[in-house]
């Protein structure tokens, strides 16, 4: 029983004693089942070994020898080189590895030893550089003569003890390991059993059957997440008939006639999915991902205008108050001259005002409801919702989307984002979701010029800004992000704030905008900012979403290495919105290598998906996925650059298996449900990123 196996300690397995114990809990490894799922980080291939003869530059290669002479040597002042000469019955080859002087003692002449890594030829003879090595003791059958595995260790364990104990724990424990895929999905899908995967991970017989068994654990990882993510999909949509919203789509195309462009051809294929979804019987269930400026608040519209046409309300929600105005400003111009009758709910409106926008949505008089969270409060009820909208879905919980489908029967649901991921990342941290994609930006975009420059050059940076400022135009400064503290973050902004009216710019107005402003102060810093009535808006990572102020032309960000990519592509994207030129000006005096490469990476990338795909390469998917701090199971194995076709195949399985027992109330389903017991407790799990 998996179970069990997940509660017994390591104690009892052969090899490991108290102390081992410990070191084995450092590396969070307690239990039998922790030990089994510790995969190796890399294989060392022992299987085709070579002899001496046959080794030749350039290569990596592995071969096993005896130690036949050491010797230290000092060519420099400062570097020491242990040469370790090598032979077996073929020849002799030297190995040699800088500054390393402590490893001299392990190396007995006469010693078999295996050497693994490049080997290239320096002055006349072939060298091994820096090789990993192992020497080899005595009745082996783990550490030779096979792939070898190399896992994850800490200071103390040995890859060699490591092997042992695991080899052990998988001669007692792996014939209680229960299957938990059922046997339908594995025959289809062609996949290696739980219990041959798991001792192939671990000593693999071959090349083939290790990839056979990588696929088969990593399909089981997305495979339980997609499950939940669907068991918990069709438990938000029961009643499971949707609205179904069809008409002749006089309404959309008229609005189309009074745009003053056309439709880019992504907007127009993800317009067609969107439609398709409402017509349908069942609700929507929809999140669409499209960079910056990609143009979404458009395809809300067609899908409001879609949903009032076929006589029922819709209402579209965004996180901040800035937001929701500017949603309902640009909205209502064309709305109003439709007919159809839009409001504006946020926190800061009278008590009479926001009695007489509920009684109108209560009444039916209004056709669409823009606003804030305010819309999923209690008192806030529909006559006829048909469609929920949440804007910049990131910066909502699951909660409140849920919340606000709630304020329907069974609603159509459409999120909309522009946290630019993979799409295999978003498939799995919205798994709940369909996915369309706005991969194309509206024609005649500027690119926003972008530059780096160390904070010496700050100077130049401010009359730059003047310049622009004496063309007309208005600059952001963003001060540095402090992570987890609001609080300092309101101080740095204060304090530039209070530098650059006094030392820089005393001749021009500049606003203030933070995370610890009230509402109201927030408001009116960016009314002013929009209305031209302040040149400078100095501001925190609170204007990273949605603003859009097509006149301001520069967005400078100090201490820009602070950011990740994918944040400092979202502040970029708050310039360059209008027909002026735009640029975005990185201050940093980062100097790890790294840090540079990302600056640079910045300067010539223009692509938020691209973009974010760095991001994760350099900072890793869980942080990212955080599936541990919402409950979900772990993803140890799967790699979602390249693990997508994987994937999608657990999905499409998932959905069949939910179609063909949605309540997983089979016998060959009740491992899988027992599992899964675990995470569908509460709907907290559900929560994305
Ligand atoms: P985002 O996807 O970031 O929410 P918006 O919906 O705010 O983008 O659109 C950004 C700007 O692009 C808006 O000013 C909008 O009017 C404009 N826009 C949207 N679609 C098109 C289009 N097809 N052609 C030209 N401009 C467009
Ligand atoms: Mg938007």
């Amino acid at each position: 029983m998996e179970g069990d196996l997940g509660k017994k300690p390591i104690r009892f397995i052969k090899g490991v004693g108290p102390q081992r114990a410990k070191l084995f809990s450092r590396l969070k490894i307690n239990t039998v089942n922790d030990l089994l799922n510790h995969y190796p980080r890399k294989y060392i291939d022992r299987s085709k070994l070579k002899t001496i003869d046959q080794l030749s530059p350039n290569n990596l290669e592995t071969i096993f020898a005896f130690i036949s002479d050491v010797v230290e040597l000092k060519p420099k002042k400062n570097i020491r080189i242990t040469k370790v000469l090598l032979r077996d019955k073929t020849g002799l080859v030297s190995a040699v590895w800088f500054n390393q002087p402590y490893l001299q003692r392990q190396f007995k002449k006469g010693l078999p030893i295996f050497v693994s890594g490049k080997v290239e030829r320096r002055f006349g003879e072939l060298q091994f550089i820096n090789p990993e090595f192992e020497l080899f003791s005595g009745e082996d059958s783990l550490n030779i003569n096979r792939i070898v595995p190399v896992y994850p260790s800490t200071e103390g364990l040995s890859q060699k003890v490591i092997r042992n104990v695991i080899a052990s724990c998988l001669s007692e424990y792996l014939n209680k390991v229960d299957e938990i895929i059922p046997q339908k999905i594995i025959k289809q899908m062609r996949l290696m059993d739980k219990r041959t995967a798991l001792k192939e991970i671990h000593f693999p017989s071959s090349e083939e059957s290790l990839i056979m068994a990588r696929n088969r654990l990593v399909f089981e990882e997305l495979f339980l997440l997609q499950l939940i993510f669907v068991l918990q999909r069709k438990k938000q949509n029961l009643p499971s008939q949707g609205v179904c919203l069809k008409n002749d789509g006089q309404l959309v195309k008229d609005f189309l006639q009074l745009l003053p462009f056309e439709l880019t051809g992504a907007q127009k294929k993800v317009w067609a999915e969107i439609k398709k979804d409402l017509e349908d019987r069942s609700a929507m269930q929809r999140l669409v991902q499209g960079d910056v400026g990609s143009g979404k608040t458009i395809l809300a519209a067609l899908a409001l205008l879609h949903t009032v046409e076929s006589g029922y309300q819709g209402a579209l929600m965004a996180p901040t108050e800035i937001l929701s105005e500017q949603h309902y400003n640009e909205l209502k111009v064309y709305f109003e001259k439709l007919g159809v009758r839009v409001g504006l709910l946020t926190g800061s409106l009278s008590k009479k005002e926001k009695e007489m926008v509920l009684a109108k949505i209560a009444n039916a008089q209004l056709d669409v409801v823009i606003g804030t969270h305010a819309l999923i409060q209690e008192e806030v009820q529909f006559a006829r919702l048909g469609l929920v909208i949440t804007d910049e879905q990131h910066r909502f919980g699951v909660r409140q989307r849920t919340a606000f489908a709630e304020k329907g029967i069974n609603p159509n649901i459409l999120v909309m984002t522009a946290t630019p991921i993979p799409r295999t990342l978003a498939l799995t941290l919205y798994g709940d979701l369909d996915l369309s994609i706005v991969d194309e930006l509206p024609p005649g975009r500027q690119k926003v010029q972008t530059y780096w420059l160390p904070s010496s050059e700050k100077a130049r940076v401010f009359s730059f800004c003047e310049s622009e400022m004496k063309k007309g135009r208005q600059i952001y400064f963003v001060c540095p992000l402090v992570e987890e503290s609001d609080k300092l973050e309101a101080e740095a902004a204060t304090k530039l704030v209070d530098d650059l009216r006094q030392n820089v710019f005393p001749h021009r107005k500049i606003g203030l905008l933070h995370g610890k402003m009230k509402t109201e102060e927030k408001d009116l810093a960016m009314r002013s900012f929009k209305n031209g009535e302040t040149d400078i808006l100095v501001a925190t990572t609170v204007i990273e979403v949605g603003v859009n102020i097509p006149n301001a032309t520069v967005m400078v960000i100090e201490d820009a290495e602070r950011f990740g990519l994918a944040q400092l592509h979202q502040l970029r994207g708050r310039v360059g919105r209008g027909n002026h030129q735009s640029y975005c000006i990185l201050i940093s005096d980062v100097t790890s290598p790294e840090g540079q490469a990302r600056l640079r990476t910045m300067c010539k990338t223009f692509d938020g998906f691209r973009l974010a795909e760095e991001d994760l390469k350099i900072r890793g998917f869980g942080e990212l996925l955080g599936t541990r701090q919402h409950g979900l199971p772990d993803l140890k194995l799967t790699n979602l650059f390249s693990d997508g076709q994987i994937l999608e195949a657990a999905r499409r399985a998932a959905f069949a298996l939910f179609d063909a027992d949605p309540n997983l109330n089979k016998e060959e389903h009740k491992a899988l449900k027992e599992k899964l017991s675990n995470y569908l407790r509460s709907t907290e799990v559900y929560t994305t990123a």
